[in-house]
């Protein structure tokens, strides 16, 4: 889709005339480090060269109409400044909604309405985050309309703060974050318990990162969610009693190894076996990467998978078979789910040259066994959110 395509499309959606720009919000794929950003723990995120692409005009009154090329039939969907609550009839357009919210409870009052027009290439509801990145795009928007002064973390912190409390998702910062201050070429050494961050370069010369969509979303997703976060705190409720820690993504291996006998629960050890371990999984993942030892950082992906698979028990079988089938494939470094589980992606590191074979052999299988045509992108890792237009 071109930028023209998409300011065409508005003007005979909402009427032409007045100074219409165009915004761009990345999405991200998750490297390593899952389910960790809600522990205390590292997460390693990029943002894509996917995204979504906003065009906006300021209007005269306080009205807001919002129209998604990606829900068509839904149509335009209005709101005004003055109520900014949720309401499930506005569908898609209480994330953007949220995130004028969040920033009018900051002080930051949009004095006019817009109208808005979105595109978005992230396939949605995949776990490559098309919400964070319309809520980024949102926030960026705002930021330039109004001339809000708010640095690109300062968004992601209200954009997942009005995923969780205006859109009822109770989501970690991760997905915010990478959208927000993605970088290209490089993926996001993110330690959740302090913010504190660091860009570790990913140039790939010889290998490319292919996401795997399964085309399935299991139902379960926003409940066993809610459950793994509510284990993980009982959890870490029980080893506090054994030791003085803040999150589970303090604790070393060992030293969970040690006290991991004061949670009672075996299923609530797993859980956190799981959140202890992914971090320390990641930050030797980012050590690896640094020395270029892709070999090490794609066997941490597979270990990765293993304990999403068994210990947090957030898989499923269309997904093992991706996984499992690309591990099969010669020239795969590494193979995982990536994103919240029960369905979405995955994301393998592959030599260049295994490519074509990748896709042949996962997509049959995974056609044979489940009757069902996954999508294969090799995707590219892109910048943060930006003005196009
Ligand atoms: P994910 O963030 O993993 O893609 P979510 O379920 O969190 O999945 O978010 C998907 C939702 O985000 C969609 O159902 C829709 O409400 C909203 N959304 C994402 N992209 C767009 C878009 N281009 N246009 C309208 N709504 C979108
Ligand atoms: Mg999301």
């Amino acid at each position: 889709m071109k930028i023209q395509e998409m300011e065409k499309k508005f003007r005979e959606i909402f009427g032409s005339g007045g100074d219409i720009r165009t915004w761009f919000a990345p999405g991200r794929v998750n490297l390593i480090g899952e389910h960790t950003d809600y522990n205390g723990g590292h997460v390693f995120p990029c943002a894509l060269t996917l995204g979504t692409f906003g065009v906006v005009r300021k209007s005269m009154d306080h009205n807001l109409r919002f129209f998604s090329m990606n829900f068509e039939k839904k149509g335009i969907m209005e709101a005004t400044l003055d109520e900014l609550k949720p309401d499930p009839a506005l569908s898609w357009a209480n994330y953007p909604l949220g995130v004028l919210w969040a920033f009018d409870e900051k002080g930051m009052h949009a004095d006019y309405g817009f109208d808005l027009l979105i595109w978005g290439n992230i396939p949605s509801g995949s776990g490559l985050s098309s919400s964070a990145s319309l809520e980024v795009l949102t926030g960026t928007i705002l930021r330039d309309l109004y001339g809000f002064e708010i640095e690109n973390e300062g968004i992601a912190l209200l954009c997942q703060h009005s995923e969780n409390e205006f859109n009822g998702m109770n989501c970690g910062i991760m997905d915010q974050f990478a959208s927000a201050m993605g970088k290209k070429d490089h993926a996001i050494f993110l330690d959740t318990a302090t913010l504190k961050y660091e860009y570790a370069p990913v140039f790939l010369k010889d290998q490319k990162i292919i996401v795997t969509n399964s085309k399935v979303k299991h139902s379960l997703v926003n409940s066993a969610y809610n459950d793994r976060r509510k284990e993980c705190e009982t959890a870490l409720k029980e080893l506090k009693k054994a030791m003085n820690i803040k999150t589970l993504g303090e604790l070393t291996n060992e030293e969970f190894e040690n006290i991991k006998g004061a949670i009672p629960d075996g299923i609530r050890r797993k859980r956190a076996k799981h959140a202890v371990y992914e971090n320390q999984r990641t930050i030797r993942a980012v050590q690896a990467l640094k020395q270029n030892d892709l070999k090490a950082f794609g066997q941490l992906m597979n270990e990765s998978h293993i304990s999403l698979r068994d210990d947090y028990e957030v898989s499923c079988p269309e997904i093992d078979c991706l996984v499992e089938t690309a591990w099969r494939v010669k020239g795969v470094l590494g193979s995982r789910i990536t994103g919240g589980g029960f369905g979405g992606c995955t994301v393998s590191i592959v030599e260049n040259k295994a490519v074509k074979e990748f896709e042949r052999i996962v997509l049959e299988e995974y056609k044979k066994r489940f009757d069902k045509d996954g999508e294969i992108y090799v995707v590219d890792i892109g910048g943060g959110p930006e003005r196009l237009a």
